[in-house]
């Protein structure tokens, strides 16, 4: 058996012991409701300091059952189109920022019944779209997105300012009509980022847009800032706010993080189910890095695991890998200080944000249920998914 709490320095708050993984059922998304807290005193902390706004990415982080211990600290969501907006609205009660790349007439007019901010992505849609929505819901405070034009992203797939970006309008394309119809502008062009990016992304964004922030009400620095990591410069963000707060006076400030909310906020509790040998030994596990940890095969990136090493690190090397037929779904290569056995757990750290948002029934493997761990050590089991999950989603 693997003792888990020889753990890594990713896992040192973590709260889950071998007894609660015995009552926890397998595979099982587990929210640490302690350290959730722990990131939204951070975001609160930088609230109060700066008098920013701070909104969450339901892209990034949408377990909903815990929004009763989120919407405390945050003053929001921002959604990416009606579905987001109707969750922000029924479960988080606070303010909605609907922005999306391309709103559609058949629904914009319900998204903006339930938004406060409404953004566009182009002038075009911002033309067609602003008479309904603002028949919809008079008080909506329309805003535009643009592309600061400064690529900072380390990867092209999340740079939403690399070349031939659909996201934002860049400023030669901005018509100073469309101006006279907005309270606000919009950016968003970080990925896990410090604060030290948001300096110059902020600058190239003056650079080329502060003329117009003289008529506007309210800026959104959009999300990727990784406040929430260990190491994140959190004083320098408070000073940049705060520097650009002093400039423009007369501006609300935004952010919307998704990660930060959820970062280092819980794990994803697996089984060994079988071993087999292959040149290497392969763990199969009862989980999938293809239906439930997406980003590990699309970003791509290697999930920590508890106890366990680079390969060849610790005696016992295995491969990881998932429940599909798909001949990839493999997680990586990781050494323990113990052979694995048959019926063990495997515990995937910092598995909250981009997982559960992303997670499928591909290949009719179940959905990993979720739970939380109080802070009192109680377990809440908030979803079990069964067959239905897969049947219901197809036809
Ligand atoms: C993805 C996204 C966010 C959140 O980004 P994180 O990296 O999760 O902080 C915020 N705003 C917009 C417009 C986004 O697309």
């Amino acid at each position: 058996m693997q003792d888990i709490s020889k753990s890594l320095k990713i896992s040192k708050n973590s709260k889950i012991s071998k007894g609660i993984l015995e009552r926890l059922p397998s595979p099982c998304w587990v929210l640490e409701e302690h350290l959730l807290i722990r990131n939204l005193e951070i975001l609160g902390h930088i609230k109060e300091q700066t008098g920013a706004k701070i909104l969450l990415a339901l892209k990034g982080y949408s377990l909903w059952k815990s929004f009763d211990i989120v919407s405390p600290y945050l003053d929001g969501c921002c959604a990416s189109g009606l579905h987001e907006a109707m969750l922000s609205h029924e479960t988080f009660g606070k303010e909605t920022h609907s922005y999306s790349p391309a709103f559609t007439a058949q629904n914009i007019e319900q998204i903006a019944s339930i938004s406060h901010h409404l953004v566009f992505n182009s002038p075009a849609q911002l033309d067609s779209l602003i008479s309904l929505a603002k028949k919809a819901n008079p008080t909506i405070s329309i805003g535009l997105r643009v592309n600061p034009e400064l690529s900072l992203s380390p990867v092209d797939m999340y740079d939403p300012c690399g070349i031939y970006s659909r996201l934002g309008i860049i400023s030669t394309n901005i018509d100073t009509l469309i101006l006279e119809n907005i309270e606000g502008l919009h950016f968003h062009a970080l990925c896990e980022q410090d604060s030290s990016a948001l300096e110059l992304v902020l600058e190239s964004f003056e650079d080329k847009f502060g003329e117009y922030l003289s008529e506007m009400k309210w800026v959104n620095f959009g999300g990727g800032h990784h406040i929430t990591r260990d190491g994140y410069d959190i004083e320098k963000l408070i000073k940049i706010i705060s520097d650009f707060k002093a400039r423009y006076p007369h501006l609300d400030i935004y952010l919307e993080p998704g990660e930060a909310i959820g970062w280092e906020t819980g794990v994803l509790v697996s089984t060994v189910l079988d071993i087999v040998h292959n040149g290497i030994d392969i763990a199969i596990l009862d989980t999938s890095a293809e239906a439930h940890m997406p980003d590990t095969i699309i970003m791509p990136y290697r999930a920590e695991v508890r106890g366990a090493s680079e390969a060849n690190q610790k005696p016992h090397t295995y491969r990881l890998a998932g429940n599909t037929c798909l001949a990839g779904d493999i997680m990586g290569d990781y050494s323990f200080d113990e052979p694995l056995n048959i019926g063990d757990k495997v515990i995937f750290e910092d598995q909250m944000h981009y997982t559960m948002v992303k997670a499928t029934t591909f290949n009719g493997i179940p959905l990993p249920s979720i739970a939380m761990l109080r802070k009192n050590g109680e377990i809440a089991m908030f979803r079990e998914f069964g067959y239905e999950e897969f049947k219901g989603r197809l036809s």
